[in-house]
């Protein structure tokens, strides 16, 4: 089969012929018909997050397709069935995978950024049924997004639910694919009023068809902190979800957060979240960096998603020939929503 591997950090990807993988008992073969362009796999390509276990490998974390082939004991899905893929694997066997945030696991063993292969190439091996999510009336392709660019957006939102109180704003920060489905899932699960900020007008734009009540491009706002905590007459912003994470974001949305208001971290790009009341923060300020969602956040989403309340982020599809271009792109900043590679 096609793969698109990895063989050195800051190298280009390198489309080689590869054989397919080969299932085992209770293991499922998926012919991926989407898998969706994470910016983490940017971050990792260039080498900036190493944890990957060896090279060369295939990434690829938000995937779906058609089931081509059960293996023994295997009697959730059939063949032929359209699923989208769970992708935060563990161990199956500690606390958290027993408590059902398999994401947490203390061995992740996650889908295309562990020893496991991902899904930019024909075929994935899953290793359990349960990872697999059966689709209705979506096409895998368009599905793919669901698996990390909704999953994990949904999954801080709803942590941060008791904060996100009608009278109240929320801060998003950072309007790609992930900040997207964020303002998409905030207007659906709340009523909150929402601020976006990004320093793109384009994507400022569907902030605002997704139900954003005020944007800011923060290229053009020198005393944007001022304005945005004027905006809250003062008090600060309950919740505020940073999909960026740079020094600047965290700090921006560490300064903005309300007394008993919760700052999320989502975005990774590096930055360090510096807390410290009396200087720059209130008192009674939670943070947390979330990951990604567990199995049953992600039925919740596809549901969503089936049902017609949650509709798609803007969409491009590339040939897996293409995926280096793909991360051009978006490292030049010139993918809308998302981009999903169909090998
Ligand atoms: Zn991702
Ligand atoms: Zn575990």
């Amino acid at each position: 089969m096609k793969s698109a591997r990895l063989y050195e950090y800051g190298q280009p990807f390198r489309i080689e012929e590869v054989p397919s993988p080969a299932i085992g008992e209770g293991e499922v073969l998926v012919k991926i018909e989407g898998a969706g362009f994470c910016h983490s796999d940017l971050h990792i390509r260039d080498g900036e997050i190493r944890i990957l276990p060896k090279l060369p490998h295939t990434l690829g974390h938000e995937n779906a397709g058609v089931v081509a082939q059960v293996g023994r004991g295997v009697k959730a899905v059939k063949e032929g069935d359209p699923v989208v893929v769970y992708g935060g694997w563990g161990c199956g066997y500690c606390r958290w995978c027993i408590t059902g945030h398999e994401q947490l696991c203390i061995e992740p063993k996650w889908v295309g950024l562990s020893e496991y292969e991902g899904g930019y190439a024909e075929y994935l091996r899953v290793p359990r049924e349960r990872y697999l999510i059966k689709l209705e009336h979506l096409q895998p392709r368009e599905a793919a997004p669901l698996a990390d660019a909704a999953l994990t957006p949904y999954r801080a939102i709803k942590r941060a639910l008791p904060h996100l109180v009608p009278d109240s704003w929320a801060l998003v920060i950072g309007v790609g694919g992930l900040g997207q489905y964020g303002i998409k899932l905030l207007r659906l699960l709340t009523g909150v009023g929402i601020v976006a900020v990004d320093i793109n007008d384009e994507r400022l734009e569907l902030a605002r068809q997704y139900g954003a009540d005020r944007t800011y491009n923060s290229t053009r706002h020198p005393e944007l902190a001022k304005e945005l905590l004027d905006l809250t007459r003062g008090q600060g912003f309950m919740a505020c979800f940073d999909f960026v994470g740079t020094d600047e974001t965290l700090a921006l949305c560490i300064s903005l957060c309300a007394s008993e208001g919760k700052v999320s971290q989502i975005g990774l790009a590096g930055g360090t979240a510096r807390i410290k009341p009396l200087e720059n923060s209130r008192f009674e300020v939670l943070f947390e960096a979330t990951l990604w969602g567990n199995i049953q956040e992600l039925r919740e989403v596809v549901a969503l998603a089936e049902s017609g309340r949650l509709t798609p982020i803007p969409m491009e599809f590339y040939p897996l020939e293409q995926i280096n271009e793909v991360a051009q792109k978006l490292k030049a900043g010139q993918i809308k929503g998302r981009a999903v590679i169909v090998p």
